[in-house]
């Protein structure tokens, strides 16, 4: 895969499965735009590790789901590269409680952060994409967007929604040549699954055919994948990475 003289935003690339597809991006030969919200010294990590590695990243604060910041960021970055190649919609977070007991706040903070950070990244890459006639971007949904899941009702919906929602761009930037797709991982190992119970984590790995949790690099490669121009003919997709947990 070759994306020489391309860049890329990735949005929660300070760490777990976005600071890792930061640095396969940028050993493909991409500037990477990290985003980050809360942790500018793990920005500067990922930063140093892709520098350090001869690779090209900058360094972008913001929190998706600020509409303004998110179209300001996306300003600098213009301003700074003179376009927009490619987007990585991969900020998001769970709050999982069984749905009797969710509130409207605990169901509209996880959409917020995963759909809405995801309508506002999509609308405003077409818009700067079209102009170029060249694009692409790939959501980080879920499995759990495509089956559900006890406790999750909430995230879920969000994650159903990207896909569904992504389908839709598809149709709007094709006559455009741009390009949407998602990514829907399974289990993977982040800050976001070291949280569960060992029994739960044992459970879910005997159920997985190739068993073994995921990685962050598995999910990284397929976002390359999705974004270079070997997937030119592919759009409106959803590409499992799941090992074999759903399929
Ligand atoms: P993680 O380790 O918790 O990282 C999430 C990242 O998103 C953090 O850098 C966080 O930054 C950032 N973020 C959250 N809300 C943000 C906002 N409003 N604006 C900007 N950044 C924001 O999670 P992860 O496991 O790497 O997950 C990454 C993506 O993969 C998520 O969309 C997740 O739903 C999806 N996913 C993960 C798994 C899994 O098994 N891990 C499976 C399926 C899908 P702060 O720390 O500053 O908040």
């Amino acid at each position: 895969m070759k994306f020489n003289g391309k860049n890329v935003l990735i949005t929660g690339a300070s760490k777990g499965i976005g600071a890792q597809i930061a640095k396969t991006l940028a050993e493909y030969g991409l500037k990477v735009w990290i985003n980050y919200r809360s942790k500018p010294e793990l920005a500067e990590n990922v930063k140093e590790i892709i520098e350090s590695a001869g690779g090209k990243a900058a360094i972008i604060k913001f929190d998706a789901t600020n509409e303004e910041d998110f179209i300001a960021s996306l300003k600098v970055i213009v301003e700074s590269d003179g376009k927009l190649d490619y987007l990585v919609n991969n900020a998001g977070i769970t709050n999982d409680k069984l749905a009797l007991r969710m509130s409207i706040d605990d169901f509209q903070s996880v959409i917020d952060a995963n759909l809405k950070s995801c309508f506002i990244g999509c609308r405003e890459a077409l818009k700067l994409m079209s102009k170029q006639r060249f694009g692409s971007v790939v959501n980080i949904a879920s499995i759990i967007g495509e089956r559900g899941n006890m406790g999750q009702s909430n995230y879920a919906a969000s994650k159903g929604g990207m896909i569904a929602m992504s389908k839709s761009f598809a149709y709007e930037g094709a006559p455009r040549n741009v390009r949407f797709n998602c990514v829907t991982p399974g289990f993977i190992q982040s800050d976001m699954t070291n949280d569960l119970k060992p029994e739960v984590i044992e459970n879910y790995t005997k159920s997985i055919p190739l068993a073994r949790l995921g990685e962050a690099e598995d999910v990284a490669q397929a976002v390359a994948f999705l974004l270079s121009d070997g997937a030119s003919y592919i759009t409106g997709e959803v590409l499992k990475v799941n090992g074999g947990l759903y399929m």
